[in-house]
């Protein structure tokens, strides 16, 4: 497999400077590049599947071994499973920083972290801030986040009882869905996020937050609803409160799924209001 290309190099190797790791990289002989960083449109690599294990590049005979920088997967996946030491949620927002690992820092005004308890037992993964979010800072603050605002208190909670974040922290152009290389750069901070609070159920919200953590290219639809396993959380996928937006007839499936997370999370069912006559 080739190396990466520049900025994806670099980015790989300034995430793993971020992690304290960068010696320990640098000290490897060439590995096998992770999945995670093939090109755009290539299938999402899973990220709940055991690290391969590094690979020593053969010697070329007769000639000095190259040194060719590649990235060692496992390295990650493992922290991210095992929680790095003493990481925090403001440890990982510092580490980000103020970003420039990849091309969506161009037109972003604000890096959207995430919000709301870090202790949460309820996590909503979506997939990147919009126009609201950029100039707020703030994840889920425009027309799709009011509903998704609707959909947590309809479950009797309220948005400061559960932790919201996105795949990516920065708004992509014209809201366009973040590409692959972007997704494979800034979900690291995801991991290590959800790492931190141990959420009991992280809900997808839309195909990208599912296909990327489950690392399927299933579409939603195949696998909405279900239970999966997530690195000792339960994660389901529903569909997006922006594609409620548009497709209100979908409504009743999410609150099918969100009934299920409340009973998972031994919360009962809201009574339903009385019909007005
Ligand atoms: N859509 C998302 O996926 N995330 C946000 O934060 C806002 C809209």
């Amino acid at each position: 497999m080739p190396a990466p290309a520049g900025s994806s190099l670099e980015a790989w190797l300034r995430y793993f400077d971020d992690l304290g790791l960068g010696p320990f990289y640098l000290d490897r002989a060439a590995m096998e590049l992770p999945a995670t960083a093939a090109a755009p449109g290539a299938p999402p690599a899973p990220r709940a599947s055991v690290p391969s294990p590094a690979r020593p590049a053969p010697p070329r005979p007769g000639r000095p071994p190259e040194a060719v920088l590649t990235v060692v997967p496992s390295l990650f996946e493992g922290a991210a499973r095992a929680g790095l030491e003493g990481d925090t949620l403001a440890r990982i927002r510092e580490d980000i920083g103020d970003c420039k690992r990849c091309r969506l820092c161009e037109g972003r005004n604000s890096i959207v972290f995430g919000d709301g308890n870090g202790q949460a037992e309820l996590v909503f993964v979506g997939e990147g801030p919009g126009h609201d979010e950029d100039i707020q800072g703030l994840p889920f603050v425009g027309r799709a986040g009011k509903l998704l605002t609707q959909m947590i208190e309809a479950m009797g909670l309220r948005r400061q009882d559960v932790y919201i974040c996105n795949i990516v922290k920065c708004r992509p152009p014209q809201n366009r869905q973040p590409e692959r290389d972007e997704v494979a750069t800034c979900s690291p901070f995801l991991d290590r996020q959800l790492a931190v609070i141990r959420p009991k159920v992280i809900v997808c919200l839309g195909g990208v937050a599912a296909q990327t953590l489950l690392g399927t290219n299933k579409t939603i639809s195949q696998f909405r609803g279900q239970w999966f396993e997530f690195r000792g959380s339960k994660l389901m996928a529903t569909y997006h409160p922006a594609f409620l937006l548009r497709t209100p007839s979908a409504k009743s499936d999410v609150w099918t799924d969100l009934k299920k997370v409340m009973a998972e999370l031994g919360m009962k069912p809201p009574k339903p209001k009385p019909r007005s006559t």
